[in-house]
């Protein structure tokens, strides 16, 4: 970076009436008021998406209290809230309320607060990415509502959001306490041998399926079990009562509609921490919970499924198993491996989701069919080995089949939406019914066969160089890949679609995934296994930030980071 022009307005006026190209003449680095705005790239018309730019606001101008910004976790809460302050400053101040020519974006982010690329803290300066939709009339420059945007408007949303004194002290105090709160009761859980903790008072319920603030109608507040009560503290000390769901085979239990679901969707996403008011801020998951269910027809390459899936009529080698369209069963029984094999301790079932084939097998069936004509060893048979052998626990709603109720540790009953301890219970029936089923407890769970990713090809061929470029020609994949909101991955021609992953959350992590796949692609020798790529890969993003994964083409400010549980779900769904 160079030293700021100081002349922007006067620029913008000799603009005015020219065709749309020549804001090309923004690119560059300029002083307006108190701050820096660096215009990176500059659309290319009014209709592409909007030109790309920084704001930095040196830290003695923002005067954001150093307590607030002390410490990794601090800069990662305090850069989640200015996201939103100035997204909503922005929203608010734009013209056309932030729609089409003319306005200020900001990335929107949902109800967890995330490590995100969008506001970046450093020793020196706040650092703001967004976007800038440049005026226009036609396709010819409107360089005076720019002059207004740029000079006036742009100034007033970094006024109301990026200095101190002008936002809401307590709100932002609140959004760094409770999110380093959050962090401080997840690293008790696994002192404590818990998976899970659910603070009193949590509210659970989502305001509705695609909306997912909280219900703020009739909600009943979590509250545990007199037995099942932990305490734990909070940053400064303070303690919190909860329910403790501990390490082992967890089954919740209920009549329909009792808010089990509702219980297991929060675990899932109490592996992020949530804004202040989302009513899971202290619904707290081990950070490794993986969320595992049925996606008929996705693709698996070169899982290990055998654990649960052996002497295939076709004579397919399930140690290795491939498909570009699983089954049910088989996709469940990959995602499984798949979890075990990415280091996650806690996975995360609901029988509304799961191959009911995988899950369980009954006395009729087994007389009905012998046991070596079927291929599938269900998943009841080896919850107890996965936690025995491989330290995996699982939590598993169920509600049509009694058959997890004989491997349980723990069984909580939902009844109107309140918890109870059921497990004593649960034997008694177990003993007044049994089963008949073997569930044969002493099977092992056994050694998986890992994922080795194939070595890079020489850079020609391989088409992803570090700086994005196409480096490749004959068809191959030029560009780099890229979320496509959401639910979707484009790597060349190919869409992985990750749609079916509950615990992805923000089109900001799909983002970074995407570029974390083309690293993977890139630095992979053939030897290094796919879990110790992701994870130096990973420990690289941690350490050194979200930046290390940008590159010409994509929006420095749209990354946020993914957990490595995602980067390898999604790793696994390419075809
Ligand atoms: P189940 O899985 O037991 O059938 P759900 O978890 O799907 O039940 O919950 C059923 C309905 O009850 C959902 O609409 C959900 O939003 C609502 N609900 C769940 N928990 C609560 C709660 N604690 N307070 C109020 N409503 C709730
Ligand atoms: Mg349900």
């Amino acid at each position: 970076m160079g030293t700021p022009r100081t002349d922007l307005a006067h620029v913008l006026t000799r603009l005015e009436g020219n065709s749309y190209g020549a804001y090309k003449q923004l690119k560059g680095d300029w002083r307006v008021g108190d701050f820096e705005l660096i215009v990176d790239r500059v659309q290319s018309d009014p209709y592409a998406p909007p030109s790309m730019v920084r704001i930095r606001v040196p830290r003695r101008v923002a005067g954001i209290p150093e307590h607030l910004v002390d410490s990794a976790a601090g800069r990662i809460a305090a850069g989640d809230f200015l996201t939103r302050a100035f997204g909503r400053a922005a929203r608010n101040l734009s013209p056309d309320g932030g729609k089409g020519s003319g306005g200020i974006f900001m990335v929107r982010v949902g109800q967890e607060i995330l490590q995100r690329s969008s506001v970046l803290i450093d020793h020196a300066a706040i650092e703001v990415r967004c976007e800038i939709a440049f005026p226009a009339a036609g396709r010819r420059i409107k360089a005076r509502a720019a002059q207004r945007l740029l000079t006036e408007v742009l100034p007033s949303v970094v006024d109301r959001s990026l200095i101190f004194h002008n936002l809401d002290a307590a709100a932002f105090d609140l959004h760094v306490r409770s999110y380093r709160d959050a962090e401080h009761v997840r690293a008790q859980l696994a002192t404590r041998a818990l998976v899970a903790f659910v603070a009193d008072g949590a509210v659970l319920p989502r305001a509705s399926g695609h909306r997912d603030e909280p219900l703020t109608d009739h909600a009943v507040p979590l509250e545990s079990p007199d037995n099942l009560r932990v305490t734990l503290t909070l940053s400064n000390g303070t303690e919190v009562s909860g329910l403790g769901i501990p390490e082992g085979v967890t089954v919740i239990v209920g009549g329909g509609y009792h808010g089990k679901s509702t219980l297991l969707q929060a675990l899932e996403r109490g592996v992020y921490d949530h804004v202040p008011g989302d009513g899971r801020e202290l619904v707290i998951t081990r950070v490794d919970a993986m969320a595992v269910r049925a996606e008929d027809g996705r693709a698996v390459t070169g899982t290990d499924v055998s654990p649960f899936i052996t002497n295939l009529p076709t004579g397919a080698d399930t140690k290795q198993f491939s498909t570009t369209n699983a089954s049910g069963s088989t996709s469940q029984a990959a995602s499984t491996t798949e979890a075990v094999e990415s280091g996650a301790k806690v996975l995360l079932l609901d029988e509304d989701t799961c191959a009911t084939n995988l899950m369980v097998r009954d006395q009729r069936m087994r007389a009905l069919v012998p046991d070596e004509h079927e291929p599938i060893t269900p998943f009841v048979e080896r919850v107890r080995a996965l936690y025995r052998d491989r330290g995996v626990s699982t939590v598993l709603v169920t509600g049509g089949s009694g058959a997890f109720l004989d491997v349980a540790d723990l069984v909580i009953a939902m009844d109107a939406y309140r918890a109870s301890d059921a497990t004593a219970r649960a034997r008694q029936v177990s003993a007044d019914f049994p089963s008949g089923e073997q569930t044969r407890p002493t099977k092992i769970f056994g050694e998986l066969r890992e994922h080795v990713p194939a070595a890079a090809k020489d850079d020609g061929a391989r088409g992803t160089r570090a700086d994005g470029r196409g480096g490749e020609r004959g068809g191959l994949r030029e560009k780099p890949a890229r979320g496509r909101g959401l639910g979707t991955i484009q790597r060349g021609r190919e869409d992985v679609d990750v749609s079916a992953l509950s615990q992805l959350v923000d089109p900001s992590q799909t983002e970074a995934i995407a570029r974390l796949l083309d690293q993977i692609d890139r630095t992979a020798v053939g030897q290094q296994s796919l879990n110790e790529l992701v994870d130096r890969l990973m420990t690289h993003v941690e350490r050194d930030g979200l930046d290390v994964l940008a590159h010409h083409r994509g929006h420095p400010g749209h990354l946020a980071l993914p957990r490595r549980q995602e980067v390898h779900a999604a790793y696994h769904r390419r075809r």
